[in-house]
């Protein structure tokens, strides 16, 4: 489909399965070879909702031992640039001493995936990764230039990313509005 209509808005065609599924075999080819030889099987973290169908397509093309576990978190941001993380859901795996690879929709502000690494640190992980499907750099590097600037805080560049975007607003493959729109295969920019 070229077009879509969620609620009051309308979409049109960005990135084809095809692509988002080619991209999803470069990113998991380095994470293949990255984690190749590790001592203990890293947690893959599927973050829910959006990371479902994500996770579901790295998870099948990777052949290193790896256990899955999902958390559900929600961000928000305070006065201040003052970031807040709500776990919604616990991460269903023990953390403790282990390697994780948070696996994520999408970064933008790059504060979700700043606060999860911090929760999971807390939880006591060995060491955080993160393996984005989406990625807006614009969007991120003036965030963290923010954090830093206001919090002192070290925003790092998510190490896994399948594509980079621009600072649009997508649905599709996972990706919402409004709870709606996660179902279809390819991924729908707003057409405004
Ligand atoms: P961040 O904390 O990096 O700003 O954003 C992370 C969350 O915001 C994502 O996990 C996702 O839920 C939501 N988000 C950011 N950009 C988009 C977008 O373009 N489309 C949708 N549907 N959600 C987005
Ligand atoms: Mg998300």
């Amino acid at each position: 489909m070229e077009k879509i209509q969620i609620l009051d808005k309308r979409f049109k065609l960005f990135i084809k399965n095809s692509d988002l599924m080619t991209a999803v075999d470069y990113v998991a080819q380095k994470l293949n070879s990255d984690y190749a030889s590790c001592d203990e099987p890293p947690i893959m973290l599927c973050i829910l909702n959006g990371s479902l169908m994500f996770t579901s397509e790295v998870m099948q093309r990777i052949d290193f031992d790896t256990e899955l576990a999902t958390m559900k978190v929600s961000s928000y941001s305070g006065t201040k640039s003052n970031g807040k993380l709500e776990v919604i859901m616990a991460p269903t795996s023990d953390v403790k001493g282990r390697d994780v690879i948070i696996v994520e929709d999408i970064v933008d502000t790059g504060l979700t995936i700043f606060e999860t690494k911090k929760e999971l640190y807390r939880l006591g992980a060995h060491e955080v990764k993160v393996c984005t499907m989406l990625y807006k750099p614009e969007k991120f590097e003036a965030c963290k230039e923010q954090a830093y600037k206001e919090n002192g805080e070290e925003y790092i560049e998510p190490e896994y990313v399948a594509m980079e975007i621009p600072n649009d607003f997508i649905v599709g493959f996972g990706l919402d509005y409004d709870n709606l729109g996660r179902n279809y295969k390819d991924i729908y920019v707003l057409d405004e």
